[in-house]
Order: C-alpha cells, then sequence, then structure tokens
C-alpha cells in the first residue's frame, strides 16, 4: 500500500476532506493531536478498527479510544454520562483527558477489546478535530507507532514506523504536549490509569479526590490483573538499553557519570538525557539536554523525540529521574516503562 502524505497547513481543505473520506471508507489514517499522533479507523465499524490493529502488531486485548468533535456527542458512546464527568470535560475537554465510562451498545467490541467500558476524549489539535469532523464519526485512535515503541510526536516519527502500512499521514508539525492523554476511570472511585499533560492536582480541583494505580509507577507482579490492559505491554522502548538514575540532581548526574565510565569501559557507546540543572555535570560526555527539572512538561514534550533520536545509535540511554508532581508523574511513568523499571539509585 502506498501511503499518502499531506501537509496539514498548506493542504489543509483537500488534506483533511480526503482524509475524512478515507476514514469514512474503512481507511487508516495517522494525524496530530496536542499529545501524540495518533493512528484513527472509523470507531463504529469493528473491521476498520481491527486494522489499526494490524497495521501497529498491538496486542488484539488492548483497547482504543473514541475521539469526538463535540462534548455532546459522548452521550451515544456512554450508557449515560455521570455528573463528575460533565464537571471535567467543561474544565478540560478539548485537552489532553481520557475519560472511561460504561459503552453503550453502538460501541464495536473491537475498540473495547471485549470490555464494557470505553474511553472517549476531545482533542484541542485543530487538524484532529477538523478531521473528526470530515470523517462523520467517532475516530478510535491510539498512537501512531508500531506497537513497543516510543509514541510518534512528528510526521517523520510516524513515517519511519508506519510508510506503507497505512493509507494518509497529514503531517502537522510537531506535538505540543508530548505524552499521551491522561487516562481517567469514572468507574467506581476516579483513578488515573495513566498520568498525563492533565494532572492529579488539576483533576482534584475540579473533583475532590482522584487515586492513581499503582501501576502508574510499579511493574505489575506475575499474574496480578491490570486495571488497564495496556499496563501490561511492553511500552515505548527504544533500540538501546534505557537506564534511569533517581535521587537529587546532583546524585542522579553522579551515579550516571559513574556508570557512563563503567559502559564505556566495556566498548559499550552511551548517550546522557540531561536536564538544565545537571548540564554542567555531564561535561566532556556525550550528553543531550531535553528540558528543565523545574518545569516537567519540557521534559515531557522532549522524551519520546528523545528516545527515537538516540535509538539504534547508542548501546545506553541514561536518564534521570525528577520528582512525580505535577507533570512529572507522566515523565516518570513513561521513562520508567521505557527502562523496563532499570533504576539505580546508589
Ligand atoms: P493508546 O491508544 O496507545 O494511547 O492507549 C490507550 C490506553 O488507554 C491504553 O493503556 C489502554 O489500555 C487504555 N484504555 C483504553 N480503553 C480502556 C478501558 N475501557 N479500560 C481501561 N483502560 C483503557
Ligand atoms: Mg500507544
Amino acid at each position: 500500500m502506498e501511503t499518502e502524505i499531506f501537509n496539514a497547513k498548506t493542504q489543509k481543505e483537500n488534506g483533511t476532506q480526503y482524509a475524512g473520506r478515507v476514514i469514512r471508507q474503512g481507511g487508516l489514517v495517522a494525524f496530530p493531536t496536542e499529545t501524540v499522533y495518533g493512528l484513527g479507523a472509523n470507531g463504529l465499524d469493528g473491521e476498520a478498527v481491527k486494522r489499526i490493529f494490524e497495521a501497529k502488531g498491538r496486542p488484539a486485548d488492548n483497547p482504543l479510544i473514541l475521539h469526538i468533535a463535540k462534548k455532546s456527542d459522548v452521550k451515544e458512546l456512554w450508557s449515560h454520562v455521570p455528573d463528575n464527568a460533565k464537571r471535567l470535560m467543561d474544565a478540560f475537554w478539548p485537552g489532553p483527558l481520557t475519560l472511561i465510562f460504561v459503552k453503550s451498545d453502538i460501541v464495536p467490541d473491537e475498540v473495547t477489546a471485549g470490555l464494557s467500558t470505553v474511553a472517549v476524549r476531545m482533542p484541542e489539535h485543530r487538524t484532529a478535530l477538523a478531521l473528526i469532523r470530515a470523517a462523520g464519526v467517532p475516530i478510535a485512535a491510539p498512537s501512531a507507532n508500531i506497537s513497543g515503541r516510543p509514541s510518534p510526536t512528528t510526521a517523520e516519527h510516524v513515517a519511519a514506523d508506519m510508510d506503507g502500512r497505512i493509507d494518509v499521514i497529514l503531517d502537522g508539525g510537531p506535538c505540543e504536549v508530548g505524552v499521551e492523554s491522561t487516562v481517567l476511570t469514572l468507574v467506581g472511585k476516579p483513578t488515573i490509569l495513566r498520568p498525563g499533560g492533565i494532572t492529579r492536582e488539576m483533576l482534584e480541583q475540579v473533583i475532590g479526590e482522584v487515586e492513581v494505580s499503582p501501576a502508574v509507577l510499579h511493574p505489575l507482579a506475575e499474574g496480578e490483573p491490570a486495571p488497564s490492559p495496556g499496563m501490561k505491554h511492553k511500552h515505548y522502548a527504544p533500540d538501546a538499553e534505557v537506564i534511569v538514575a533517581v535521587g537529587s540532581p546532583r546524585r542522579a548526574a553522579s551515579i550516571i557519570c559513574r556508570e557512563y565510565e563503567i559502559e564505556e569501559a566495556m566498548g559499550r557507546t552511551c548517550v546522557v538525557l540531561g536536564t538544565e540543572q545537571t548540564r554542567a555535570c555531564y561535561r566532556g560526555m556525550n550528553y543531550d539536554i531535553i528540558g528543565d527539572r523545574d518545569e516537567p512538561a519540557t521534559l515531557c514534550a522532549e522524551l519520546f523525540s528523545a528516545l527515537r533520536r538516540w535509538s539504534g545509535k547508542v548501546d545506553v540511554i541514561f536518564a534521570e529521574g525528577i520528582s512525580e508532581a505535577d507533570q512529572g508523574l507522566a515523565y516518570m511513568n513513561r521513562l520508567l516503562r521505557a527502562s523496563g523499571f532499570t533504576v539505580l539509585d546508589k
């Protein structure tokens, strides 16, 4: 299959109209959102949704998020809209927050992987909204990468994984948030299943106490049931070993410097994903400053891009652990998973 690429800015009208038709006819379109690039199909067509799983090599038990272009569309997808959902939608939609609730009959099992609940989000990106409107149906979309690899934050990342496997890529430039949406279930106690740009602190201001699933920062024990199927699967892994050093900035940097030297002595090539605060610690080493520890959103925005930049280029990628407050929770969740929970604390 030949993948057609449209520039979402210069070819705005024809690109989204054409891509909307492709979706309606059962095809696959990668498109930009404010979080990462999504790989979309008609969310009401089970056969079209199956193609997403094939193109990504995604495990069939990992459900998808339905993307809508207006808040009221959620009514058709859920059994009803609970009060706390209404308040969250008013506060954060359009935006990087996915809400899970009991599904309605029109949602195909292929979207929910057989679960009785469905995840829904209204994205904020213009191109994403224009595409959903052009398609005229909710768009089911996971991240537009081969399953297991870092999520794509540019159209080039998408093409590297998906060229020849999908019908269309809409190129809208780099994504702003850089990590996937916050996933919050509203079945039972509101619980974050995946942290993202909308933080626990922000959610609690609107609906009061919000739990964080323990699996966000810890590996699941052997045989432990996953509150969200995505937690079971390998994620975000570049073609290099990823090692995280935790502790104060100084401590993390000194652990990295020591281990870097050991790896190099063994003939392994390394890079450090450093921060503004620790730049001076890595003088003379191969390092890549990806953001500011005091503004974790800057680290989120760059993480996947940095993992892809160094994937296959070095043997070891070192990174610093940061505080889990605010967007730090999303950063640590993605980084720990990318490392397979390989953490050094001394
Ligand atoms: P992705 O599409 O790659 O951004 O992943 C979507 C995430 O949301 C995965 O971690 C899924 O397991 C999770 N998810 C989607 N729908 C549900 C659901 N109904 N219940 C629990 N988790 C879900
Ligand atoms: Mg994904």
